[in-house]
């Protein structure tokens, strides 16, 4: 497949150094502010410490399930649409894909050993009602379809559009194109950027994402007008907007967003793929698969009084979103400073809240040249799509508007070069020989007609087609959010956390494996044996702390304490863990996209980790 060999053979002892390390903070200093420090702490009275157990003692607990949220608002209805209903324009809905938490077990393609579900209860996949940790799966549906899904055309059907190249076969060897050059020539000429969208509850998330893509063209009037209807008929007028992103009715009915919706809006200069992430903490494990194929993201706060401080304190998930995605690789940060219309918008709010971020997102690992500041209203569309022209705001306003922020953002650098690997989020099947995957590819790229390894099952099989933002395309490469049509394979070996690779460079699949950890503030220490959850790309898997290796220093990464009996807050580590099944995975130095992950205990994230050895089973070859 690719052409590129990947070098190995590095020292896996020694230590990345490099700036996009999470706990390298600005002054080399990721010691969590004070003031963060309750949001990763565990509370004895409300959670019970881990026994500490033997050595290869593999029992792992069930974890707490917290209870439903109770979500309830009474701000004012969105003025209501006197469009009429005879208007003659089709509906013009944007297409979401959604990544589903899904109580069914996520089996990785391995013997599924009986492991505790956690006591969830299994749902439908388009549900996504399960709660914290639940394993998760991604499914990309629109409301009641899949427009993601290549159903028409190349990768679905019997006629594939997406034929492959003349002069290629199955199997055959890759008809060399220069993917750089035609990516610059893809979506004329404009990049791809993978962007998330995170924040506490009711910040505001989908209101002011669904207000920006009505504000595009991408919902029209007509489709707005019934969602104004219908919200209005069910006592939430004030969610209208958000309902073009919310579109479970479990969502609806609840008034949050559990799923990652994922949909397409493009910029002056950019494609954007955007995941509102659910902000919830109930849905935390599918805000971090949403956030491990983002390359930035806008953090949504609610500027009214006493919100703010309520997302941002304690149990908000404003810090955590916030630390969450810096940890999986996020850079570029805007926030929107949303519902500026509740505060009048006065500068003095607007400044004491970034003030109070800026300090922490320092210390959180972003750059104050990366992060970006935007009052905006989700509710009145002020400050979205164009600058507003409202004379509160432009008395003391004259930066960007949110859109034009997001253009402004720096084009990612994709790694193209690297051999193929694709982490998948849906397996299903379509109409047509084969079935589908969807999945971000992390690196190379791939094209229509060639083989690819499944690990597990380390498998072989071929690209029948590729679809791309529901187009059908000849190859697709690092970076793009796709759906391939895959033959030669039986259905059932494939499976969520899947990961499709270049047969001639695969992945790595192991059990056990090293790694530097950063622990958050946690107020149990972690001993030999401690019980986690791996959470890493599309993937949750129980997992054990099997051996505490080191402590390190947090800037030099010095060895300061070999065999630690135990870990406590803020300390970085290297750690060996060992999962309950087999997972793909990379070491950080080779692939930081698929070397990077975080682990979780009893609902709290409590540890962000970058891979630097693989224990046990090393890579296995099929060519
Ligand atoms: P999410 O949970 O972050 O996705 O928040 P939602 O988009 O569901 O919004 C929660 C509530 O806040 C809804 O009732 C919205 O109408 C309201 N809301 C969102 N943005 C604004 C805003 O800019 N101003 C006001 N006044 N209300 C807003």
């Amino acid at each position: 497949m690719s052409r590129h060999r990947n070098v190995r053979g590095y020292n896996y002892d020694e230590d990345f150094e490099d700036d996009d390390l999470y706990g390298q903070s600005v002054d080399d200093d990721y010691c969590i502010s004070p003031a963060t420090a309750n949001q990763f702490i565990y509370s004895r009275q409300e959670r019970q410490a881990p026994r500490e157990e033997p050595l290869e003692e593999e029992e792992y607990e069930d974890e707490d399930v917290p209870m439903s949220p109770t979500i309830g608002h009474d701000l004012d209805p969105l003025d209501q649409g006197t469009k009429s209903r005879d208007q003659v324009d089709s509906e013009v809905v944007p297409k979401v894909a959604r990544m589903t938490v899904s109580g069914k077990k996520q089996t990785m393609g391995f013997d599924v050993p009986s492991t505790a579900e956690n006591g969830l209860v299994a749902t439908p996949a388009r549900r996504g009602g399960s709660p914290e940790d639940a394993n998760v799966t991604a499914t990309p549906e629109a409301a009641g379809k899949r427009p993601e899904t290549p159903s028409k055309g190349s990768s679905g059907g019997d006629e594939p559009a997406a034929a492959p190249t003349p002069g290629r076969s199955a199997g055959k060897a890759r008809q060399s194109i220069n993917v750089k050059a035609e990516l610059e020539k893809r979506q004329g000429g404009k990049p791809l950027l993978n962007l998330v969208v995170i924040g506490h509850v009711d910040a505001g998330k989908s209101t002011l994402m669904g207000h920006l893509l009505y504000l595009l063209g991408n919902v029209n009037k007509r489709t707005m007008h019934k969602y104004e209807q219908e919200s209005k008929k069910a006592g939430k007028a004030s969610f209208a907007y958000a309902w073009v992103l919310d579109e479970t009715g479990e969502e609806r009915d609840r008034g949050v967003t559990m799923d990652v919706g994922m949909t397409k809006f493009e910029t002056n200069s950019k494609v954007v793929t955007l995941m509102d992430a659910p902000g919830h903490r109930d849905f935390i494990p599918n805000m971090i698969t949403g956030a491990a194929q983002a390359d930035v993201a806008v953090l949504v706060v609610d500027a009214s009084r006493g919100e703010f401080e309520a997302g941002f304190e304690a149990g908000g998930q404003t810090r955590e979103h916030a630390l969450l995605v810096r940890s999986l690789g996020v850079t570029q940060l805007a926030v929107a400073v949303n519902k500026m219309d509740q505060v009048n918008w006065q500068q003095e709010r607007f400044q004491e809240i970034t003030s109070k971020l800026g300090h922490f997102l320092k210390q959180a690992g972003f750059k104050e040249s990366d992060v970006f500041y935007v009052p905006t209203s989700g509710l009145s569309g002020e400050n979205l799509a164009t600058r507003s022209t409202a004379a509160q705001l432009t008395s003391w306003y004259s930066g960007l508007s949110l859109l034009e922020q997001i253009d402004a953002f720096k084009p990612p650098q994709r790694s193209v070069d690297k051999p193929f690997r694709l982490c998948v989020s849906d397996v299903f099947k379509d109409q047509g020989s084969g079935f589908c995957v969807t999945g971000k590819i992390e690196a190379g790229y791939i094209q229509t007609g060639e083989k690819m390894l499944a690990m597990p099952p380390n498998e072989t099989c071929t690209v029948k087609g590729i679809c791309l933002h529901d187009e059908p395309l000849d190859w697709a490469a690092a970076g793009d959010h796709v759906s391939l049509t895959v033959t030669g394979m039986d259905i059932i070996k494939i499976n969520v956390g899947c990961v499709f690779c270049d047969p001639k460079e695969p992945i790595r699949v192991c059990t056990r494996f090293r790694a530097r950890v950063l622990l958050f503030n946690i107020e149990v220490p972690i001993t030999q044996g401690f019980p986690v959850l791996l959470h890493y790309q599309t993937v949750s898997e129980p997992a054990t702390i099997k051996k505490l290796v080191s402590v390190l220093h947090k800037s030099s990464g010095e060895v300061l304490k070999k065999k630690p009996k135990c870990l406590t807050k803020g300390m970085n580590a290297i750690v060996e863990i060992q999962t309950q099944r087999p997972v793909s995975l990379e070491l950080y130095k080779d692939y930081k996209e698929l070397g990077r992950f975080m682990l979780r205990y009893v609902g709290s994230t409590i540890a962000a980790g970058v891979v630097t050895e693989v224990k046990s089973k090393q890579r296995e070859r099929v060519c």
